[in-house]
């Protein structure tokens, strides 16, 4: 396509599909004119590929997912076509700079954090390796909220995404399900027979995602809550509005909003039914798809993979088993046997609190016919393990990991350490059970969004000396190392990063009114605030180092910037706690005259998708500090060493791996490794005795504690020190001194700007592995015993 084929389609979509005038049209218009224009391109790759996935009898991948966390799409269409360039001369013709016309976008906030991003990247990798896939999830009116501070605090505002048009998306008013909820069940013919009471529609909204070179396009299919009856017509024609309207307002509720909970799961009502609805819809849907190409449900596990993206899907498997046995006919044993072969499951934490458990007493009344099924389900699976077994269902509650491991066929972990320990804790009986179950899938990032479109200046220098080979292919990176040393190469890697880093400077000043020094180092940390994470053992380190060049104003610092970017679910208060005193210590180190030359710190409100693609290209330092055995991979690691920034960070998660692939010599490892944490904690007193060994963290604390960053109101963050002195469950305390050292050799390598580079230049050419799509060819492989539909090249 030229870039005249291309003003002409968004001038013909101003004009017919937005009915707006060239003069009079506004950014909105031209961005929707631009992203409908580009959306005609992906149509016919589309319909393509549904037409070969039918033709071909392939194999079906089924990615369910509570969360797609899929950020802006433009910008990732225009890259995955080859359109950027185009894009960019039609623009400059029509006299508007492209990037203010992919900023209009809002950014689709459909998840949390790190396992909705991970299903984003799944899908657009599934597209891009050309494997029949789709995605299904909930079109939630409202996404993650929208976060700003308010005197240092985190508020929270309703996230709009629906406000404008949603550009991407197809609605289908004809593909709807009806979804029951309660009822009863009744046995007729010796069939069980479950009569929802209630019950409401599931409409598909489509988005169609593109892969890399346009070759493939799979569905995002995302499912959208209405009522059975608009209203009701008696009560409208007494004259009850309100009363009228109640079913439609109830209905809608089950899509209206994204539960904010990052890994603790509320047992609400509205959360089992959000569970339920999406879930049910999906499978009625992969099974209508099935049904017109076949007739026999037992090739279901032959042509069909439903991958459970952690428990919220897991009412899966009894839904399913509910549709073979009671509504076709197959007998309970070979139901469950059946949709097992269907179903694998992602584990995505340790986290106690985080397993999902839901009342029987709930979910009898929500799902009477379900809890039955989940009775037979662990009968069936005490007569298959007759000596010892272990149960779903049990003290009243229905264990969703137990549910969901006991109905996969295969059951996953996300890096090498998190499946190690699953098999050791939560699922140990489970694992001695079926040892062949559990097997490892580490998370990987798309390289089409996270390196190709959020750094093009990295990406220019990697396309010069490999050619474009490594976007489909990432490990080619590795063809950078002979290159490092090369004249020139690390000059344009390092112009390449501070080009980045000044893009962002100019942006913090632009929108947050704060100077910031490119020459100075920038350490980051952006995810969601946890006491896992730890960003408070980051702020204790900044506010350990503020003392210190305050003791020793001439001494030879090494200019830092520490940026955090993170929001808090809105009923953890220790995590607003955190944010409170990061803003806090902000306020009162950028104003020190004396240190502020060397140390900054500074918190982003609303991280997102769209800032972790402009603040990743720009940073030199990663920070993964977690405590080790807590964060079971971790995406955001791999973003960062992909993008030239070494990690300083514990043997957690995927740090581990990726520590393995980038060498021990260019990551930064501080910290206890899970055996010892769990060894250190059985000391009672572990934290007193950390800091009575460690006067620069005792200072830092009783600093915390007093009122030096709460002036005026003395112990605000009293809290936080007493926590961290006492049972400090996290070990902040415990890992600080080793975290320190770490620290200071950070600085010091960073003071010799050559060896720097060579580090962070070597960790984009050895992380190529963690590519979602070679995390994608570990599920078709191990997992789902699929394949791709595009001929081999
Ligand atoms: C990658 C990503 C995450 C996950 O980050 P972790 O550091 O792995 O927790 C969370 N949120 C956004 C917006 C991301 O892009």
């Amino acid at each position: 396509m030229t870039s005249v084929e291309l003003r002409d389609s968004i001038l013909h979509h101003l004009k017919y599909s937005l009915g707006k005038d060239a003069e009079h049209a506004v950014t909105y218009d031209w961005r929707m004119a631009l992203s409908l224009a580009v959306r005609d391109r992906i149509t016919d790759p589309w319909f393509d590929a549904t037409r070969a996935s039918y033709a071909g009898q392939h194999k079906r991948v089924y990615y369910l997912s509570m969360e797609f966390l899929i950020g802006r799409l433009l910008q990732d269409a225009i890259v995955n076509l080859g359109l950027l360039e185009t894009a960019q001369s039609a623009f400059d013709e029509i006299g508007l700079p492209l990037v203010d016309v992919l900023s209009n976008e809002p950014d689709a906030a459909l998840g949390n954090g790190g396992l909705g991003r991970l299903a984003a990247c799944f899908i657009e990798s599934l597209s891009s390796l050309g494997v029949p896939a789709m995605g299904y999830g909930i079109r939630y009116e409202h996404g993650l909220f929208k976060q700003s501070f308010q005197d240092g605090k985190q508020i929270e505002a309703p996230e709009d995404w629906l406000q404008q048009t949603h550009a991407w998306e197809f609605e289908r008013p004809e593909s709807t399900y009806h979804i029951g909820f309660g009822g009863t069940v009744t046995e007729k013919n010796g069939r069980s027979i479950w009569e929802p009471e209630d019950g409401l529609i599931a409409q598909a909204f489509d988005t169609p995602v593109i892969g890399w070179k346009g070759n493939w396009a799979n569905t995002l299919r995302l499912w959208s809550a209405r009522p059975t009856q608009i209203f009701d017509l008696d009560q409208f024609n007494s004259g009850d509005y309100i009363a009228a309207s109640a079913p439609e307002t109830l209905a809608r509720t089950i899509s209206r909003v994204l539960y904010p909970d990052d890994t603790t799961p509320q047992g609400k009502e509205l959360r089992l039914k959000q569970e339920f609805f999406f879930t049910a819809a999906s499978l009625r849907d992969a099974l209508r798809r099935f049904d017109t190409e076949y007739d026999d449900l037992r090739m279901l596990p032959k042509k069909v993979a439903f991958q459970l993206n952690d428990t919220h899907p897991a009412i899966a498997g009894p839904e399913l088993v509910r549709i073979l046995c009671d509504e076709r006919g197959m007998k309970m044993e070979d139901a469950i046997t059946t949709a097992r072969g269907c179903l694998a499951y992602t584990n995505h934490t340790l986290l106690p609190e985080a397993l999902e458990r839901w009342s029987v007493d709930l979910m009898g009344r929500l799902l009477p016919r379900h809890v039955q099924i989940i009775e037979q389900i662990d009968a069936a699976h005490a007569k298959e393990k007759p000596k010892r077994t272990v149960t779903a269902l049990e003290n009243g509650e229905v264990k969703m990991g137990e549910l969901a491991f006991i109905m996969g066929h295969k059951v996953n972990g996300v890096s090498a350490l998190h499946t190690d320990l699953m098999k050791q804790t939560v699922f140990k009986d489970l694992h001695e059970l079926h040892p062949d179950r559990i097997v490892n899938q580490t998370n990987g990032v798309t390289p089409r969004r996270w390196v190709l479109g959020a750094n093009p200046r990295l990406s220019g220098l990697i396309t010069d000396v490999l050619g474009d080979g490594w976007v489909a292919d990432l490990e080619q990176l590795k063809g950078l190392e002979p290159h490092i040393d090369d004249a020139g190469f690390l000059d344009r890697f390092a112009a390449a990063k501070r080009a980045n880093k000044t893009d962002l400077v100019d942006w913090v000043k632009e929108t947050h009114d704060l100077d910031l020094d490119p020459d100075a180092m920038f350490d980051v940390q952006i995810k969601r605030m946890h006491e896992y994470k730890r960003q408070h053992l980051n702020i204790l380190e900044a506010i350990a180092l503020w003392q210190e060049i305050r003791d020793n104003p001439t001494g030879n610092w090494t200019p830092r910037v520490k940026i955090f970017g993170g929001k808090a679910a809105p009923g953890y208060v220790f995590a607003k706690e955190i944010i409170h005193l990061i803003n806090d210590v902000a306020a009162v180190l950028n104003a020190d005259p004396v240190t502020s030359k060397y140390l900054k710190v500074v918190f982003l409100p609303n991280y997102n998708v769209t800032m972790a693609e402009r603040l990743i290209p720009a940073s030199d330092l990663s920070e993964q500090i977690s405590t080790a055995g807590k964060e079971a991979s971790g995406t955001g690691n791999m973003k960062f060493a992909l993008n030239g920034a070494p990690t300083i960070g514990t043997l957690d998660g995927a740090n581990v791996e990726i520590r393995e692939h980038v060498g021990a010599e260019n990551f930064f490892l501080f910290g206890m490794t899970a055996p010892e944490v769990d060894e250190r904690r059985l000391l009672g007193d572990h934290a007193a005795q950390a800091i009575a060994a460690d006067p620069r963290l005792a200072r830092a604390l009783d600093a915390v504690r007093g009122d030096v960053f709460s002036t005026g109101d003395a112990g605000r963050h009293a809290v936080i020190a007493d926590n961290l002195s006492t049972h400090d469950y996290f070990v902040v305390c415990s890992d600080f001194t080793d975290y320190w050292r770490a620290q200071r050799e950070v600085d010091a390598v960073y003071a010799d700007q050559n060896k720097w580079m060579h580090m962070a230049a070597l960790n984009t050419a050895r992380s190529g592995w963690f590519s979602s799509d070679r995390s994608m060819r570990g599920y078709l492989a191990d997992i789902w015993n699929a394949g791709s539909a595009l001929p081999e090249k």
